[in-house]
C-alpha cells in the first residue's frame, strides 16, 4: 500500500522515492506533452516539465504524495495544469456577475454592438491619416472628434490614451513651469496608485494648494491667483463623495473670476457623462453642462459613463484644443485606429439619441428590477437541485465602479448560492471558460445578473452547474 497525505514517509520511503522521479526526457516523451508540441516551443515546454518535477518532488519530500508507485501520471497531470494556468493569463471573455457596471480589472464599459463591427471593418487597411476625396494627408482622428466637438456643444476635441493621459498632457501644454491652482479637496488619488500631486509633477507644473480638505472658498482662489498662475483646475470627485460640511465653487464661479486671459479654467471630469441619466434616476452633470457654465476645457474617459473605448478625450475651445494638440507629447499619446473606430460608432449612437437602445451600459443601466429579478429565477430554476447547496434569489445592489458616481446604488437582483465552500465555488467559476467572475462572501457566491447579457445566461447555466459539480468533487 501506498501512504498518503498526513502520515509523514519515513527518509528510506522518501529517499526511495526521490530515486524513483522519472528523467525529464521521460516525461517529455509522454504522448500528451508530445501534442503540445503543435501550440507551444520546445523551452516553454521544457519549462513546463522542469517546473512539474520539481513540484512533484517538493511534494514527496513534505509526504504529500504516495512513495510508491509512478510519478509519470501525476507529472504529465500536473504539466497540463500549467498549460491551463497559462492560457488563462491571455485575455478572454469573462461573464461579469459582480454586478459592478464599470469593472477598471474586466474592462470597464463594454461597447456597442456598432462599435464592434465598426473596429473589425478596419482593422486590416483604412483610411486613418488620408483624406478620400482629395486623395491628401489627413489628420488622424478628425472625424472623431468632430462627432466628440459636436456632442459636447465644443469647438474642438482631441483623442488620446485615457484620461490620465489627458491631464498630463493638457497641463503640460497649458501650465509647464507654472502654477496650478487647485482646491485641496479635489487633490484626489483616483485609482490605481494614481495620485493628483504626482500628476502634476510629471507634467512639470506647480501645485497650488488652496482651502481645506472639505471648505474652499471662491476668495482662496482669488487669493492665489498671480503672474505666476497657468491654470486652474477643477477635478470632479467621481470616486468618492463627501457630504455634511463641504463647500466648493462651481464651474460657473470660477470661471467669473478676474484672470488674465492665458489662464484656463479646467474640469476634470473623469467618468464624462454626455447622455443623460436622468430617466433611470442618476442626477450628475455632464459634459455640456460643464462647457455651458464656460469651462474652457474639458477632459473625461472614453470608457467610463460615455460608454466607449478606452481613451481619454479632451473638449473645449478651439485656441487651447490648437495648444494641446500641438504639444510634442500629443504624438506619443494618440490613440490607434481600433480606438478611434470604436469611438466615432459610440460617438453617433449618443449623437442620434440612441445611447439607452444601443450601448450596452445604458441598457444595463435601464434594465428593470423585475426583469433582473426574472432572469435570476429563470436561471435558478436550471440548476437541478442539491440537498448540500442552497441556491436562491435575492436583492442586491448593483454599483457603477471604475470611478463613477461614487454614491448612486443600483437596485438589483443576484442568484445567491451556498456552497461548502464560497472560496472554490468562485474560483472554479473563475477558471471555467468562459471564466465566470461573482460576488463572494463568507458563506455565499452571489451572481448579481444586472451586468450578464440574456444570451449569456445559457453560457452561465452550463459554467455553474459544471463548477458546482466539481466544488462537491473537491
Ligand atoms: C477615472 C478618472 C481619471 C482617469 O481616467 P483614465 O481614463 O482611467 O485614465 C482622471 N480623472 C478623474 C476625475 C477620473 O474619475
Amino acid at each position: 500500500m501506498s501512504q498518503t497525505s498526513s502520515t509523514p514517509n519515513s527518509g528510506a520511503e522518501r529517499d526511495s522515492a526521490l530515486r524513483n522521479l522519472p528523467a525529464v526526457d521521460e516525461i517529455l516523451r509522454q504522448p500528451s506533452i508530445l501534442e503540445l508540441n503543435e501550440l507551444h516551443s520546445h523551452p516553454k515546454i521544457l519549462g513546463w516539465v522542469r517546473q512539474a518535477v520539481a513540484r512533484v518532488r517538493q511534494s514527496i519530500l513534505d509526504g504529500q504524495v504516495p512513495t510508491a508507485g509512478s510519478f509519470v501520471p501525476t507529472i504529465v497531470d500536473t504539466v497540463s495544469e500549467l498549460v491551463r494556468d497559462d492560457s488563462r493569463r491571455g485575455l478572454q471573455p469573462v461573464i461579469n456577475a459582480t454586478g459592478i457596471l464599470l469593472h477598471t480589472n474586466l474592462g470597464r464599459a463594454p461597447l456597442a454592438a456598432k462599435a464592434v463591427r465598426h473596429m473589425s471593418q478596419v482593422a486590416n487597411y483604412t483610411n486613418l491619416e488620408l483624406d478620400l476625396s482629395s486623395g491628401k494627408r489627413s489628420r488622424r482622428g478628425a472625424r472623431a472628434c468632430e462627432l466628440l466637438a459636436e456632442l459636447a456643444g465644443a469647438d474642438d476635441a482631441v483623442v488620446v490614451n485615457n484620461c490620465a493621459a489627458s491631464t498630463i498632457l493638457v497641463l503640460q501644454a497649458i501650465a509647464a513651469g507654472r502654477e496650478v491652482i487647485i482646491s485641496r479637496g479635489q487633490l484626489v488619488e483616483i485609482g490605481g496608485g494614481f495620485r493628483l500631486p504626482e500628476v502634476f509633477e510629471a507634467a512639470g507644473v506647480t501645485l497650488r494648494e488652496i482651502g481645506t480638505t472639505n471648505r474652499t472658498y471662491l476668495r482662496d482662489y482669488e487669493h492665489a491667483l498671480g503672474e505666476h498662475t497657468g491654470a486652474i483646475i477643477r477635478v470632479h470627485r467621481s470616486n468618492f463623495s463627501q457630504s455634511g460640511f463641504v463647500t466648493e465653487p462651481d464651474t460657473r464661479e470660477l470661471v467669473c473670476l478676474k484672470r488674465p486671459s492665458d489662464v484656463p479654467v479646467i474640469d476634470d471630469l473623469g467618468s464624462g457623462l454626455v447622455t443623460d441619466l436622468r430617466p433611470v434616476g442618476i442626477h450628475e452633470p455632464t459634459v455640456q453642462d460643464s462647457l455651458r457654465a464656460g469651462a474652457d476645457l474639458c477632459l473625461f474617459s472614453g470608457d467610463k459613463l460615455f460608454g466607449g473605448p478606452q481613451c481619454g478625450i479632451i473638449v473645449g475651445k478651439t485656441a487651447w484644443i490648437e495648444r494641446v494638440r500641438k504639444h510634442p507629447l500629443m504624438r506619443a499619446l494618440r490613440t490607434d485606429k481600433l480606438t478611434l473606430a470604436a469611438l466615432e460608432a459610440t460617438a453617433e449612437i449618443h449623437l442620434s439619441g440612441k445611447a439607452f437602445d444601443e450601448l450596452p451600459l445604458y441598457k444595463m443601466l435601464a434594465t428593470p428590477i423585475e426583469v433582473v429579478r426574472a432572469r435570476c429565477e429563470a436561471l435558478v430554476a436550471r440548476i437541478p437541485a442539491h440537498k448540500a447547496t442552497r441556491i436562491g434569489v435575492e436583492a442586491c445592489v448593483s454599483q457603477i465602479g471604475g470611478g463613477s458616481l461614487p454614491g448612486v446604488e443600483v437596485p438589483s437582483f443576484a442568484v445567491c448560492i451556498a456552497p461548502d465552500s464560497s472560496e472554490v465555488l468562485a474560483r472554479l467559476l473563475r477558471q471555467s471558460a468562459p471564466a465566470v467572475l461573482a460576488r463572494q462572501s463568507e458563506s455565499q457566491v452571489l451572481l448579481d445578473l444586472r451586468t450578464v447579457a440574456e444570451e449569456q445566461l445559457d453560457s452561465l447555466d452550463s459554467r455553474i452547474r459544471d463548477s458546482l459539480e466539481r466544488a462537491r468533487a473537491e
